[in-house]
């Protein structure tokens, strides 16, 4: 067959960006990021220059196919450069625009904020992704600064300022072994906030120390190794999404988005999910570091996932490189027997393969280390999703499940 060279460029280019690289306010126990640092021990600062956000902008546009660009920023604590460096970021993207229409978002502990930085994202029409799990004692469990003190009053602190200035927001919940028998205690939370658009990840990561200070498991690092104390186990996260799922579809469908509910339907449906782990391939956000480095993703920031730099390769070289386009397609072809043959593959796709540490009954390598929690979860949501798919199909809304639920004409398992 006839290779084409437009598939790839029918998506739109997405890298995020690391202002800060992994410097953070914070240190949290059980952060991936804060221990990149170590892959830049030579730097002296680990702070994006002024003219490789420039270089990024230009590239970064041009490199789009697309009308609509989104930037981006992600951390370490992104809040840790000023203000001025994320209103030049603005200058810039003015001067490049080319007629195209420029999104922003950006993801911080939320413990920095002010007036002053609420008032920029409003009148920028910025969205802000907060980190915040929950209730104070599940929050400040693991959510601490390096001297061990508690951050949950700052970021609360920090929402509200956001609410103050009508900010659009999001939150981002790590779900870990403190808080995750806890799901309604942790979903009413949200609620009470008035928090509308909720992103729960799993935490899963192993210990293997490195010679130059890392302490986690890359994911091609194989060999049995210890899972971090705060993992989420498989049995406690399939119960936890359950528990949530069965609130969710009473009561909030179509006012509260949870993002893994969002995407299994849109699974169902044969639509894009939201959520790259629960996609067929991988690789469509790559992340650029503080000194132009470029990694795979950002579950990937490991020496042996660089694509190089923005200085020597351009980010269409990197992001459509054979070595990114492989790193996307092996989440399915490296899938197990077990996977390819079960028969939620169509909605799980194998979860991300950062987490693929467990072998098969049958012995074969690649299974994901939360297996079991997703398919309880497909398996008790399945009747429910077949229902809302229906009503899509029909061009109904899907929220007209709860009824169906009150009604009884559909069971809660
Ligand atoms: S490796 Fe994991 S986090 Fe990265 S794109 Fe794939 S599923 Fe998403
Ligand atoms: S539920 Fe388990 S077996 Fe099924 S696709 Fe997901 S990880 Fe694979």
């Amino acid at each position: 067959m006839k290779k084409t060279t437009f598939a790839p460029f029918a998506k739109p280019l997405y890298v995020m960006l690391k202002p800060v690289g992994a410097m953070c306010n914070l240190a949290c126990e059980y952060c991936y990021y804060l221990e990149k640092l170590n892959l830049y021990k030579n730097s002296k600062k680990y702070i994006m220059s002024d003219e490789l956000l420039e270089k990024f902008t230009e590239e970064y546009i041009n490199s789009q196919t697309m009308s609509q660009v989104l930037f981006t920023w992600h951390g370490g604590e992104t809040l840790m450069r000023p203000i001025s460096f994320y209103k030049r970021a603005l200058e810039l993207q003015m001067i490049y625009a080319n007629g195209r229409t420029i999104d922003n978002c950006i993801q911080t502990n939320g413990t920095l904020l002010n007036d002053e930085w609420c008032e920029f994202f409003h009148d920028n029409n910025w969205l802000v992704g907060i980190s915040i799990d929950g209730p104070q004692d599940f929050h400040d469990e693991y959510r601490r600064d390096k001297q061990g003190k508690p951050s949950f009053v700052k970021v609360m602190q920090g929402i509200n300022l956001l609410k103050k200035h009508d900010v659009q927001w999001n939150a981002m919940a790590v779900v870990n072994d403190y808080n995750a028998d806890y799901p309604l205690e942790f979903y009413h939370f949200f609620k009470e906030l008035n928090c509308h658009y909720i992103q729960f990840s799993p935490i899963v990561e192993r210990i293997c120390e490195h010679e130059d200070g890392r302490h986690l498991a890359a994911p091609d690092e194989t060999e049995a190794h210890q899972m971090t104390r705060y993992c989420v186990t498989p049995e406690q996260w399939g119960t936890f999404l359950c528990a949530l799922f069965d609130e969710w579809v009473k009561e909030d469908v179509g006012y509260y988005y949870i993002q893994i509910f969002d995407s299994t339907l849109a699974n169902w449906v044969g639509q894009q999910p939201g959520v790259c782990t629960m996609s067929k391939t991988c690789g469509h956000a790559g992340v650029m570091e503080f000194n132009g480095d470029v990694y795979s993703c950002d579950h990937f920031v490991f020496p042996e996932y660089k694509l190089g730099n923005i200085y020597s390769n351009t980010l269409v070289e990197m992001m459509y490189s054979e070595r990114q386009q492989n790193f996307g397609r092996l989440k399915y072809d490296s899938l197990p027997t077990q996977c390819k043959e079960c028969k939620y593959l169509f909605a799980c796709n194998g979860g991300c393969p950062k987490n693929r540490i467990l072998t098969t009954t049958t012995g074969e390598p690649g299974l994901n280390y939360l297996c079991k929690g997703y398919y309880k979860f497909f398996d008790h949501v399945a009747p429910y999703m077949d229902f809302m798919k229906n009503e899509l199909m029909n061009e109904r809304p899907p929220a007209n499940i709860m009824q169906a639920v009150r009604d009884h004409s559909i069971n809660l398992n």
